[in-house]
């Protein structure tokens, strides 16, 4: 892990991607506990014939997660991979999160594959919305429509929906010195084909199991990631020692 390179990866919390089962963890909790869950089952909340029918379920999950998102800060872990950006040091993360967290933290270059609330488009038209216009539109109106009169969705992937930028992920993932898996079990695909795409090491960074095999150059920490990571910042700075690996 201290063998951070010229340049590296990482791939945050859940890892990439996800099916079905991380999907509905996912949009039913984000990440935070704090965040709001959705009222009616997520199968159909986040399904896209039935939002095209009833907009409605997907509106207040919505206003509830934008008030909810608002409140919370970004993480150590997401303000650690913002920094090492900005060194020059992390190309990408890949995320399967839909909170924004790593753009309001600072990071640039964010693959969501899920989506986020980053923008929003009509469905007739496709004309693009910013975070900002759907903060007010969704408590406007029931449901936020274009001066055209079609329906708006945020770029959020809903059942049904297909996932976003996994050859580029993947492309990145091929790409790098180091990987860095975090806060991700890597139980489900397509998440979990990502490090199989990885040509340098990869250091995982979960509590828990992790549905990877052990291999070469595949490194395993069992340890809750901002504490971890905050050992990592602090070697990286010069000082501590290095946090064992295994
Ligand atoms: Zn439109």
């Amino acid at each position: 892990m201290v063998a951070v390179r010229r340049r590296l990866r990482g791939a945050d919390p859940d890892g990439a991607a996800g099916g079905r089962a991380d999907r509905r963890r996912d949009l039913d909790r984000g990440r935070h506990p704090g965040l709001p869950r959705a009222a009616g089952p997520p199968e159909t909340v986040f399904d896209i014939s039935c939002f095209r029918r009833d907009p409605l379920p997907f509106y207040d999950f919505t206003r509830d997660f934008l008030g909810a998102i608002d409140r919370i800060e970004p993480t150590f872990s997401h303000r650690f991979l913002a920094a090492l950006e900005r060194e020059g040091r992390l190309a990408a993360v890949v995320t399967q999160n839909i909170d924004s967290l790593h753009q309001k933290a600072g990071s640039r270059r964010v693959i969501s594959v899920h989506g986020d609330y980053w923008t929003s488009r009509c469905l007739n038209c496709g004309r693009l919305f910013d975070l900002e216009h759907m903060k007010r539109a969704a408590f406007e109106a029931p449901a936020p429509h274009c001066p055209c009169g079609g329906l708006i969705k945020p770029d959020v992937v809903f059942f049904g929906e297909p996932v976003l930028g996994l050859e580029e992920a993947a492309a990145e993932v091929a790409a790098a010195d180091l990987l860095l898996v975090l806060g991700s079990s890597l139980a489900v695909y397509p998440a979990a084909f990502l490090p199989s795409y990885a040509t340098g090491e990869v250091v995982v960074i979960n509590r828990g199991e992790v549905g990877l095999p052990p291999g070469p150059r595949r490194y395993f920490v069992d340890a809750e990631l901002d504490a971890y990571l905050a050992e990592v910042a602090a070697v990286l700075r010069g000082g501590g020692s290095a946090p064992p690996l295994s």
